[in-house]
């Protein structure tokens, strides 16, 4: 199970900013701080959440008495999980039937291989999922999503160039008539012309509460763990838009420096539900801040 850790850990030795080396001296001065600033700026934690970890290590120093590098690293450890633990927190279902899950993210980003992985966890836990391929403008992506369907031996509602808020209205309406737990609605990433991905989405918001008033239950947006800083900025643009439930951050187990969550916690701290840890059914892994930390340190 802790396989993640490992991969995550050799991602961040691979890119060669490890934060771990600057606790290998003997001195806790300030150079040691100005290092440690350098390696989480390196790590994507991002301008605010990098001060902000510094200024709270620093009083956790003094306050402790620490004189020897690795107890400043274990202070660190408990700083930063405490800045991640708001991001920790489990996707419930059951509380509606069905639980209607739209899905966003730019193309890329692993939407419809992390669809693909939530519906294999979604069904271990015993629930009946319906996807939706509401991306109508990609015929790969219907494709692709209908692949993941067949894999997991679920249902699809898709529909050869129709239009995304039909096919969502369709796959909600579906979902409660056959009686399931859980209908997953894949979007499109991108458009192909002048259209605006975020008036397309709003829309599809706006008919899925349609057939479904109390709908949708999540909307959870896919970001690649690799695009730093930019990952934020998609956070912002599509929780404006669309008031994000939550998070999957994907490709953590590749060279994906990490931080970046550590600066979504600190600027706009919409709920981490699942890291994509690898390219396979299973590699979805809950979040959980104190391992996240420990990973991050190496
Ligand atoms: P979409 O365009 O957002 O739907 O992206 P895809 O789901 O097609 O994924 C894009 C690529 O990223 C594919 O090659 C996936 O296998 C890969 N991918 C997605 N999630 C992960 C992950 O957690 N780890 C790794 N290593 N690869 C991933």
């Amino acid at each position: 199970r802790k396989g993640w850790l490992d991969r995550l850990k050799a991602g961040l030795r691979k890119t060669g900013s490890s934060i771990a080396s600057v606790f290998t001296g003997t001195q806790i001065d300030d150079a040691l701080y100005d290092e440690l600033e350098e390696a989480l700026l390196l790590a994507d934690t991002g301008v605010q959440a990098t001060q902000r970890l510094l200024t709270e290590l620093r009083r956790r120093v003094k306050e402790s008495k620490a004189t020897e590098p690795a107890a400043v690293k274990a202070l660190l450890a408990d700083a930063l999980t405490e800045l991640l633990r708001p991001l920790e927190k489990p996707l419930v279902i059951g509380e509606h039937q069905p639980t209607v899950i739209m899905v966003v993210g730019v193309n890329g980003a692993g939407k419809t291989t992390s669809i693909g992985k939530l519906t294999w966890h979604l069904a271990h836990e015993g629930a009946h999922v319906l996807l939706a391929a509401a991306d109508t403008f990609r015929a790969a992506a219907r494709e692709q999503l209908g692949v993941w369907a067949d894999r997991n031996m679920v249902e699809i509602v898709s529909q050869e160039g129709g239009d995304p808020a039909a096919v969502s209205f369709d796959a909600v309406q579906a979902g409660k008539a056959r009686g399931k737990d859980v209908v997953l609605v894949d979007t499109a990433g991108r458009l192909p012309t002048q259209l605006h991905l975020m008036e397309e989405l709003k829309k599809i918001r706006r008919v899925i509460t349609k057939a479904e008033p109390t709908a949708p239950h999540e909307v959870l947006l896919v970001i690649d763990g690799n695009t730093g800083q930019n990952a934020l900025a998609q956070v912002r643009a599509f929780d404006d838009a669309l008031q994000l439930t939550g998070l999957i951050v994907t490709k953590l187990d590749g060279t994906a420096k990490g931080g970046v969550l550590a600066a979504i916690a600190q600027e706009r701290p919409v709920p981490v539900y699942f890291i994509g840890v690898g390219e396979k059914l299973e590699d979805l892994e809950t979040f959980d801040a104190r391992e996240f930390a420990q990973a991050l340190l190496g």
